[in-house]
């Protein structure tokens, strides 16, 4: 049977090549780190709970990539460099058989981004994972949720609604062939953090998110706490290649409270459009542009001709929803 500190030691310890910004990784009682002279530390964390976030029988690769992603998609949408991340983990056994790709899919990851592993806690109970995720920022160009202007475009990362999709097939909502479903099911469970355009987009977009909710309630987010107003064009937004094959209302409702997409949603200055598609080139992400901010209150939803629609999609809510 396998330690606390034999599996610590096998799955979530790492050795890494020096770096000044770690003096201390893993193995004592505190990681020390510093961040690169003049950045700010952009802190975040992401919990995932079984038979809430996940099933109880996921894939544990995909589920290692997943919760360290929806971390990662945090520092993105602020635009913040990742360097490290902590790990709390609560199991119910330690099998190997399930710890083995668990921490292959996060580590493949975490190397991707150079993001580093530097500690965590580990204990036995209903399966939940828990990550802190450090990453780095020059002061003031953050992407906050506060910081959107009248007049601004609203722009989209990706494509949204695949996730949800795949959700409804698990569902039974609607039938899916089982090609549709297994590529709807990877994009639930595979999210693309957005690093490379988050980063790409300091000094361009004013606010930004990660769209983890649902678009409608969380651009609400970023319409409360900049004070202002938005218009979208329900037509305009990126439904993705599995949803394109639905009903036109069902690629709405799942672009606009769709949910697990982890694109990034942000605001720019309609001046700078040259330059947010210039930083979707250079980061190999498309980008593309939804609606306006407005100084009146409210979000607005019109279609294709112009006219407002009626649709109230609500997000999802720990407490209030199913
Ligand atoms: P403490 O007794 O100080 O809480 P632990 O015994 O929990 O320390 O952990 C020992 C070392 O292993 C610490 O450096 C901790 O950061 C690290 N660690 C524990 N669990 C994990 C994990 N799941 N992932 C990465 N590092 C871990
Ligand atoms: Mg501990």
């Amino acid at each position: 049977m396998l330690s606390e500190f034999d599996l610590i030691k096998r799955y979530f310890h790492r050795q890494y090549p020096s770096d000044p910004r770690f003096a201390l990784g893993n193995g004592d009682d505190c990681a020390l780190i510093a961040p690169t002279k003049g950045t700010q530390l952009a802190i975040s964390s992401d919990m995932l709970v079984s038979g809430r976030h996940f099933f109880a029988d996921a894939d544990p690769a995909m589920l290692g990539h997943k919760c360290l992603a929806v971390n990662l998609s945090d520092l993105a949408a602020m635009g913040a460099k990742p360097l490290g991340f902590t790990l709390a983990i609560a199991l119910p056994e330690a099998d190997e058989s399930w710890l083995a790709p668990f921490s292959e899919g996060m580590l493949r990851l975490a190397d991707q981004y150079q993001c580093r592993l530097i500690g965590g806690d580990t204990t036995k109970g209903p399966l939940t994972i828990s990550i802190t995720i450090f990453g780095e920022i020059p002061p003031t160009t953050a992407m906050r949720r506060d910081a959107a202007k009248v007049d601004d475009d609203i722009w989209i990362s990706g494509t949204l609604g695949d996730a949800r999709l795949a959700l409804a097939a698990y569902w039974n909502e609607l039938a899916l062939s089982d090609s549709a479903h297994l590529a709807a099911a990877r994009r639930m469970h595979m999210p693309a953090p957005r690093i490379e355009l988050g980063m790409a987009l300091r000094g361009i977009a004013h606010a930004a998110l990660d769209i983890s909710d649902g678009l409608v309630g969380d651009l609400n987010h970023i319409l409360t706490s900049s004070q202002v107003g938005a218009s979208l064009d329900v037509d305009t937004l990126p439904a993705g290649p599995i949803l394109t094959q639905q009903t036109q209302e069902i690629q709405r409702q799942f672009c606009l409270a769709g949910g697990d997409d982890y694109e990034l949603c942000f605001t720019a200055p309609p001046e700078l459009r040259e330059a947010v598609l210039e930083a979707g080139r250079r980061s190999q992400t498309p980008v593309t542009r939804v609606g306006k901010i407005l100084a009146s209150r409210g979000l607005q939803i019109f279609d294709r001709a112009g006219n407002p629609l009626d649709l109230r999609p609500s997000s999802f809510d720990h407490f209030t929803s199913a």
